[in-house]
């Protein structure tokens, strides 16, 4: 196979989105997300030799949302080992993200990590070792660590905005404190849940970060070790089968590689032993999912011909 022309690939996506004019609709359910110019774009390769190619709004730090599940699941991974599946399923659940209905027919344990409620339950088991403020450094600690950048926080206004509306997650959390699969107090957990929410990251920074889940639990095929190789490959096949709500077969179909999307418009995504992907596009599809940042992801796995389907 020729050697792929990466650069030019990354700035010719970059290029054919920034000119679309249908670009979903950013979320609103807090004002700080609501008030994003949906114009931005972003997309970043962070490959094998430590080169990261990127292109678009680069360095843009936006609210990642949901795509801190992921970084929340390997620390939890990491400390508990298989004990948090426990509390927690592996299951993709067919209704909405924020849903309380099958915590009911489960016995408050959620169908899987990257939902409210299974995110909300991994946050639990992180705060059996750690008092909150302890996890909340931990998670940053980690995700510094991971992208090689210290200039990586939370930003205190989505925070608060989370904390002010976060009412169905309320609701979820304490269900799940009734049936005991929680055992923290429901508002300490929903605190560090909230403010993990409100990390914000730039797609250079997430590509960076999400090095491990290429490599096999490395930052580099040679690399310091960040988690097990077993515990990168099961993150990738909840990423898969898990990470875009709704989309996830749709994205799994149309992309070919794991990935976790968040309402800011993120979207981590991982082409094994190749490299990792963050990109950004604040507009949502209906299903949440960044519409740009998905058509992107599939226009790269398109024209390099990485799938986790393929031989290679
Ligand atoms: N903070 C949001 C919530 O808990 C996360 C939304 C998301 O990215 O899925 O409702």
């Amino acid at each position: 196979m020729t050697e792929l022309d990466l650069p030019m690939i990354v700035t010719e996506i970059a290029a054919e989105l920034a000119a679309e004019t249908e670009r979903g609709q950013v979320a609103d359910y807090i004002p700080e997300l609501a008030r994003v110019n949906p114009g931005q774009f972003g997309l970043a390769l962070a490959l094998p030799d430590g080169r990261v190619i990127a292109a678009g709004d680069t360095e843009v730090p936006f609210s990642i949302q949901s795509v801190s599940k992921v970084f929340t699941l390997a620390l939890a991974l990491g400390r508990h080992g298989d004990r948090v599946w426990e509390r927690v399923g592996r299951e993709p659940s067919g209704d909405p993200f924020n849903s309380i209905v099958q915590l009911e027919y489960e016995k408050g344990r959620p169908r899987n990590p990257f939902i409210n409620a299974g995110a909300i339950a991994v946050t639990d088991a992180l705060l059996s070792s750690y008092a909150p403020r302890e996890a909340l450094g931990e998670i940053l600690r980690f995700l510094q660590y991971l992208a090689g950048d210290d200039d990586i926080a939370i930003d205190p206004a989505v925070a608060r905005s989370e904390q002010e509306t976060g009412f169905r997650n309320v609701a979820l959390a304490n269900f799940m404190r009734g049936y005991g699969v929680l055992s923290g107090e429901p508002a300490k957990v929903l605190g560090v849940y909230f403010h993990h929410c409100a990390i914000a990251m730039s797609v250079r920074q997430l590509a960076r970060a999400g090095r491990f889940l290429a490599f096999d639990g490395r930052l580099s095929p040679h690399g310091p070790r960040a988690v097990s190789s077993r515990m990168a490959r099961q993150i990738n096949a909840l990423m898969l089968t898990c990470g875009h709500y709704d989309g996830s077969g749709e994205f799994a179909f149309r992309v070919g590689l794991p990935g976790k999307s968040g309402v800011g418009g993120g979207i981590l995504a991982v082409a094994p032993g190749q490299a990792s992907i963050g990109c950004w596009s604040p507009g949502l599809n209906a299903v949440g999912n960044s519409l740009l940042a998905s058509r992107a992801l599939e226009r790269l796995a398109e024209r390099t011909g990485w799938s986790v389907f393929t031989a290679r």
